[in-house]
């Protein structure tokens, strides 16, 4: 179907206001002077999703691509594998609920609940793992993924 046909439609037309939205450029926040935005290129296979730019995104949050693809992994229930700087996921992954998987992430793994701030590091202490902020100092304990 065309565009012109999709847009007579109520469906057709949040199917295209859902693509352009998705589209548009995720403002994370500030690490230092540093503007987060992060801007997901996926392509969409027939069983396949692949986010082209993910190394390069997980390296913009300051974190381990295969940190950041463990969690999407463990919260999407779906398998599949990073390869260079591609993430491959395995079925159909929409960029709606990849944005909202990088949100949950960031909330959990990169942003500091004391003080908001984004300059934080993850540190490993015998086998426990902390989000350490380098703003406020404040150390919280992460749950192992
Ligand atoms: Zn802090």
């Amino acid at each position: 179907m065309s565009w012109e046909e999709l847009i007579k439609t109520k469906e057709g037309y949040l199917r295209i206001l859902e693509d352009v939205m998705s589209r548009v450029p995720q403002t994370i926040g500030k690490i230092g002077d540093r503007l987060i935005v992060l801007n997901p290129e996926i392509l969409h296979e027939a069983r396949r999703t692949m986010i082209m730019n993910f190394k390069e995104m997980a390296e913009k949050l300051n974190r381990d691509p295969q940190h950041l693809a463990r969690f999407i992994f463990k919260e999407s229930g779906k398998p599949g594998s990073l390869e260079s700087e591609r993430l491959i996921i395995q079925g159909k992954f929409t960029n709606e609920e990849f944005k909202r998987l990088i949100e949950l992430y960031v909330k959990e793994f990169v942003k500091c609940p004391i003080c908001g701030g984004l300059d934080t590091k993850i540190v490993s202490e015998k086998r426990l793992r902390f989000l350490v902020c380098e703003i406020c100092g404040a150390k919280s304990s992460l749950r192992k993924i």
